[in-house]
């Protein structure tokens, strides 16, 4: 699944390609992805502008100038390519919308599992599937401060494991699987924990590390196990050398530095394979 170093990776493309420019046609090719595409999708955006690009979470946000917003999840499976635009040249397999624009670029919606969402809101209102949605990961010193409060204040009486908390779309925004068992390694923290027993110091820690990993992946141009198509349509993604993600049964590179080891061990939490070093994290 596209986590936020693929979705902030994909908004950048999308925005370098396609900023300012406007939508001159919109062809819809099913009504439903997850949730129904809205009906009068076509009228509503072509001819308008796309002037601003952001990302929430693993939500993509391209605002137009009549003040309406197009929300995009990519699911599981979910792509979007941008090429240049050749008049008649038919849909690529999966791909459930086409938008066109003026200057002549093509952008594709592809989703083949068809478990992602495309919905348009007003631009001053906060969509719903956004309102409940924990803080950023990413941002500023103030941000991480404000982010390390932020996990204490939610932890503190939680008796589930730290790793579940974390993929808590209310909690923090964005991390998936393999992030979050990459963050806990580099912080030393088993997934195991129970949240509550962190103290604020771990928690820093915690914090630090995803932001550490997510960077790290942002800057390599996002990465995935399964296909992944930048928005330019060209295979861009970087293989991050995961630490434990994957790696049951190898030895942990961390405890071979120090001449020790440690078999990294695989345990399913709420239906998730979690990967961790019990000599490294505690
Ligand atoms: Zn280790």
């Amino acid at each position: 699944m596209p986590e936020l170093p693929e979705v902030e990776t994909i908004k950048r493309g999308l925005e370098n390609n396609l900023i300012n420019q406007t939508i001159s046609s919109v062809q819809c090719h099913r009504d439903t992805l997850r949730h129904p595409i809205p009906k009068k999708l076509d009228t509503q955006i072509t001819c308008k502008k796309m002037i601003h690009f952001a990302r929430r979470g693993k939500y993509i946000l391209i605002g137009l100038n009549n003040q309406q917003t197009i929300l995009i999840h990519l699911g599981m499976s979910g792509k979007m390519i941008v090429r240049p635009n050749i008049d008649g040249e038919p849909i690529v397999k999966h791909e459930h919308l086409t938008l066109i624009t003026k200057e002549g670029q093509r952008l594709s919606y592809i989703d083949p599992r068809r478990f992602g969402m495309i919905d348009l809101f007003k631009s001053e209102q906060t969509h719903r599937l956004l309102s409940k949605m924990g803080p950023e990961p990413l941002g500023d010193e103030v941000h991480q401060e404000f982010l390390i409060l932020h996990l204490q204040k939610h932890l503190q009486h939680k008796k589930q494991s730290i790793k579940v908390a974390l993929l808590d779309q209310h909690i923090i925004a964005g991390l998936g699987n393999i992030y979050v068992c990459e963050a806990l390694f580099l912080a030393g923290i088993s997934p195991l924990r129970e949240s509550k027993t962190l103290d604020k110091d771990e928690i820093k820690k915690i914090v630090g590390s995803i932001q550490t990993i997510l960077t790290q992946a942002i800057e390599a141009g996002g990465s995935s196990i399964r296909d992944y198509v930048h928005a330019n349509g060209k295979k861009g993604y970087f293989q991050m050398q995961w630490k434990v993600y994957g790696k049951e049964g190898g030895y942990c590179s961390n405890c071979l530095t120090k001449q020790k080891k440690s078999v990294i061990k695989r345990v399913v939490q709420t239906g998730r394979s979690s990967f961790y070093c019990d000599l490294c994290q505690k």
